[in-house]
């Protein structure tokens, strides 16, 4: 009988009982982890972006810096591409605009690429 883990795979030659499946709890858990990470991994990696960059514009939020350059985001370590959520408010004038959300901030990116929060 071998370990189940495929990492492992090792021969199991002292067994404590038949259905003892993993040499040890390391493997066992190293087993349960692979499995999280392939149904979940990517919404894993999604959140931890997510936080990251939250983390940065709350800061940058919290500066008042006024409208923040695509280089100062990128000096800061703000991971863009596709991950912030776009949608449709209606702001103040009773306009449709188009605003980015992480959490709770929301922003929008103007024409020259700054970041304004709103
Ligand atoms: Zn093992």
């Amino acid at each position: 009988m071998t370990c189940k883990n495929p990492e492992c795979n090792k021969d199991m030659i002292y067994k404590k009982s038949a259905k003892r499946r993993y040499c040890n709890d390391s493997c066992k858990n190293r087993v349960n982890y692979l499995r999280r990470q392939k149904t979940y991994g990517h919404i894993f990696e999604w959140d931890k972006l997510m936080r990251h960059n939250y983390h940065i514009l709350l800061k940058l939020k919290q500066k008042d810096l006024g409208p923040i350059s695509c280089q100062t985001r990128e000096s800061h370590g703000v991971e863009f591409g596709h991950l912030h959520k776009d949608e449709a408010i209606i702001d103040d004038n009773g306009v449709k605009m188009m605003v980015s959300r992480i959490y709770d901030i929301q922003f929008i990116i103007n024409n020259k690429q700054e970041l304004i929060f709103i």
